[in-house]
């Protein structure tokens, strides 16, 4: 039977409606209207996408944002200083610096200078260790998107074989911790597991984030599995699609998440909740 495809644009609508909804009333109590900075170095063109899409995301949920564009060449102080100002800026609430960076830009060294309080990506060590601990201040925003998308479907975790391909400090290592929280039993491949495959037909809910084309086959998939497809790649013709061979695994798998207008979309509505979620708390505080 084919599987149900989730619908990563309507569920990211109705989510980015609540959002817009919550800004507006924050706004309306307390004048405070959310604010997010962007900070792009350098001329990679699909990070040059994603921060368009970001920018347009955030005017549509009626918040503040600011896209800074750096040439490639900036040294390392200047976008330390750029962060500096920005944590100092009043109507900025959430920092986020697109990566990849160039080579003569340390990611830890920048990553580490903005404000725990305004990483709405959740890189920072102590959002991460706070993510680690049950605590979270934010939560990574294509984890904390997929399990969005699970809860809302109404695929539960709990007591499922849960398998992430993939263990990028980004995507698959935070995906795991989500999912162990969520009460699933979970276990992580990479490019040293031996027995990817055999261990991926074991899964209930399969999250693939591998980055690259047609890498999950319909063989790996169990019959009635949740599949995530995370991935992110061009093909030969140039244009976008996942990891995985939707096609034949959709005639398995129970549900899919489609590329482009799956887990991207919600990778987005969680900047925007993460953002909200920080200026928020600026009205707590003041
Ligand atoms: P990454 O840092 O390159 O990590 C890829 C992971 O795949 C690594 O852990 C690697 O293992 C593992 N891997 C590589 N070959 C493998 C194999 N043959 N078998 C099993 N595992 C293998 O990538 P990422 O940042 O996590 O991103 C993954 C994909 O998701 C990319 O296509 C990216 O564009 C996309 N992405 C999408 C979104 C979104 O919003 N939709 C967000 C972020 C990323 P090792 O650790 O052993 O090298």
């Amino acid at each position: 039977m084919a599987a149900k495809i989730i619908d990563g644009k309507r569920i990211a609508a109705a989510v980015r409606e609540e959002i817009r909804t919550r800004a507006a009333a924050l706004t309306e109590r307390s004048g405070i209207v959310p604010g997010l900075a962007v900070v792009i170095v350098g001329e990679n063109p699909a990070s040059q996408v994603y921060v368009r899409n970001k920018k347009r995301a955030c005017e549509e949920a009626g918040f503040y944002s600011v896209v800074i564009e750096m040439p490639g060449d900036t040294p390392q102080n200047a976008l330390l200083d750029k962060i500096e100002e920005l944590t100092e800026d009043p109507k900025i609430h959430g920092i986020l610096v697109q990566l990849p960076l160039p080579p003569q830009i340390d990611e830890r060294a920048v990553i580490a200078a903005i404000p725990p309080d305004k990483d709405v990506d959740a890189f920072h060590p102590e959002n991460v260790g706070r993510m680690m601990l049950g605590e979270p201040r934010f939560l990574p925003c294509t984890p904390a998107g997929i399990m969005k998308m699970l809860e809302l479907e109404g695929i539960p975790v709990e007591g499922k074989d849960c398998v992430v391909i993939g263990r990028s400090n980004i995507v698959g290592k935070p995906m795991a911790m989500l999912l162990m929280q969520a009460n699933g039993t979970v276990t992580v491949c990479h490019s040293r597991t031996k027995n990817t495959e055999e261990i991926a037909r074991r899964a209930d809910i399969l999250v693939c984030a591998v980055g690259r084309a047609g890498f999950l086959t319909a063989d790996m998939v169990k019959e009635g599995a949740v599949v995530i497809d995370v991935g992110m790649n061009r093909n030969a013709e140039g244009k976008l699609c996942g990891d995985v061979d939707f096609e034949a695994v959709s005639q398995k798998a129970s549900y899919i998440t489609p590329v482009p207008g799956g887990v991207g979309v919600m990778t987005i509505t969680m900047l925007l909740e993460n953002t909200l979620r920080a200026a928020e708390s600026h009205e707590t505080v003041h």
